[in-house]
């Protein structure tokens, strides 16, 4: 049985989707291409389980589209892509299935390349480089600088909100003390914060109860602490109907992917007066530190200009949402749209 690439269309605006086979690894994967107008489309390969082939497709439309706007807003000359692996539920020899992965990325000879996502490590990435040159992420952990424009991103929202960006004496309530959560409570206390943390993981809890001096609380009680600024940091889809009524922060900035569960949820916040720092302008820190030295060949300097940057663009966005009177989500896709157009405009003239 060979391997098989079909090119489907789904009636979106995306360029270019194809759902892959191959039955001799037992893979089946999805590669969206949302758009590579201002470059070669990037985003991580995703290894989920999907209860149906339709689903697993719509879930990298979703994914790819938003990786043209976090790639736009973050300036730099790339497009947009996410690939998907549908996880079997039977025993699955990983290395099979990844490098399967690996010759269709090749296959599509550089208009899409990958990285770690959701069910992706950076020893799998090390397996997809032995079938193609287009993966990055392989030369160490972003979320430093993923959380060092966390940090940068809370400021700015701060400075939008209360007319400083001083964090001394703010407490800010912390969901999840995984790679960004723990290095976002160092930052955090360094500059003066008093932390409350949580973590289904009791031993991530402790380390960083110990190394920020935060105080624990149990994982759903986070929504209800009495803090300043509630920072995602775990899992997507946490901001709804249920959680935002509890929360007492005037702000929300954090790293986690997707914290809206759904639109109406930026208005909801909006509608009680909290400031949302859109959560793909906010984490964007990780994919400047990959493409910048992995595929745009940056010196250490400009990739740390680029994720200190984030404080701008996040005083952009929020000044725009407050002209505009929408909710800084609708206001970040507009300037998304429109750095996207410039960097277009760019390649074509230069
Ligand atoms: P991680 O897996 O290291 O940490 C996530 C932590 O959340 C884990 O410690 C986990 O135990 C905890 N958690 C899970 N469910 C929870 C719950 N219900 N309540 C409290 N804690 C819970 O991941 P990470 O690399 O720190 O990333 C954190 C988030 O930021 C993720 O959503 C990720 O997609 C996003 N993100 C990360 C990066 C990066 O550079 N690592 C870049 C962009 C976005």
């Amino acid at each position: 049985m060979t391997a098989t690439m079909e090119e489907i269309s789904t009636g979106t605006d995306h360029e270019r989707v194809f759902f892959c086979r191959d039955p001799e690894a037992r893979y089946r994967g999805v590669i969206a291409i949302h758009s590579t107008a201002a470059g070669p489309a990037a985003g991580g390969t995703r290894y989920w389980t999907y209860v149906t082939e339709e689903e697993a497709v719509t879930d990298a439309l979703r994914l790819s589209r938003g990786m043209t706007y976090k790639n736009a807003m973050a300036g730099l000359p790339l497009g947009g892509g996410k690939s998907v692996i549908l996880r079997d539920r039977k025993e699955t020899d990983r290395e099979a299935l990844l490098r399967a992965h690996g010759r269709f990325i090749e296959r599509l000879g550089g208009i899409y390349m990958t990285g770690e996502d959701v069910g992706t490590t950076l020893a799998d990435m090390q397996i997809i480089r032995q079938e193609t040159k287009h993966v990055a992420g392989l030369f160490g952990d972003p979320s430093p600088f993923t959380a060092r424009g966390v940090a940068r991103a809370m400021r700015a929202a701060a400075l939008h909100r209360w007319g400083s960006d001083n964090l001394t004496g703010r407490t800010v309530a912390i969901q999840g003390c995984g790679n960004v959560g723990f290095q976002l409570a160092q930052e955090l206390q360094a500059a003066g914060a008093r932390l409350i943390v949580t973590d289904v993981d009791p031993q991530r809890v402790s380390r960083t109860v110990e190394a920020a001096a935060a105080k624990a609380v149990p994982p759903e009680a986070i929504y209800d602490a009495e803090a300043d600024i509630f920072a995602p940091c775990a899992l997507g889809g946490i901001l709804n109907a249920d959680t935002i009524p509890r929360l007492r922060a005037e702000i929300v900035a954090g790293a986690a992917n997707n914290q809206l569960l759904e639109e109406a949820d930026g208005e909801r916040l909006q509608a009680r007066g909290i400031l949302y720092a859109p959560d793909y302008v906010a984490n964007a820190g990780g994919v400047i530190v990959l493409a910048g030295r992995e595929v745009l060949g940056w010196s250490d300097e400009a990739v740390m200009e680029r994720v200190e940057g984030i404080y701008g663009t996040m005083l952009e966005v929020l000044r725009l949402a407050e002209e505009q009177g929408a909710p800084p989500h609708v206001a970040a896709d507009r300037l998304a749209e429109r750095r996207l157009a410039a960097l277009v405009d760019a390649s074509s003239t230069g």
